[in-house]
């Protein structure tokens, strides 16, 4: 699972702006600035990451997020699941 909540590096709960594929987690502004791995995420997208990780499986697909959001959110769930799986996914209906 990753770190959602604080920088995987630092340990700092604000300023979390990047997702970081090689740490697993979130990473603060000037942590992921030296982490070549690293996806820029919203506030919204962070939250709805949150918000999966979190949810009861049942409640899973039970909530809206900008549409903004959905690009960030889909690149960062297709990187992660292909660093996970150690290969490529086809990955094109994820949301
Ligand atoms: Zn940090």
């Amino acid at each position: 699972m990753p770190t959602v909540t604080e920088c995987v590096n630092c340990g700092s709960k604000e300023n979390l702006t990047h997702f970081s594929i090689k740490n697993n987690g979130m990473k603060c502004e000037s942590c992921s600035k030296i982490d070549k791995s690293v996806i820029r995420v919203s506030e919204a997208t962070l939250y709805a990451i949150k918000y999966i990780i979190m949810a009861p499986a049942k409640k899973l697909f039970s909530f809206s997020i900008p549409e903004s959001s959905i690009e960030e959110l889909r690149l960062i769930a297709k990187v992660y699941l292909e660093e996970k799986l150690e290969k490529t996914f086809k990955f094109d209906k994820i949301v």
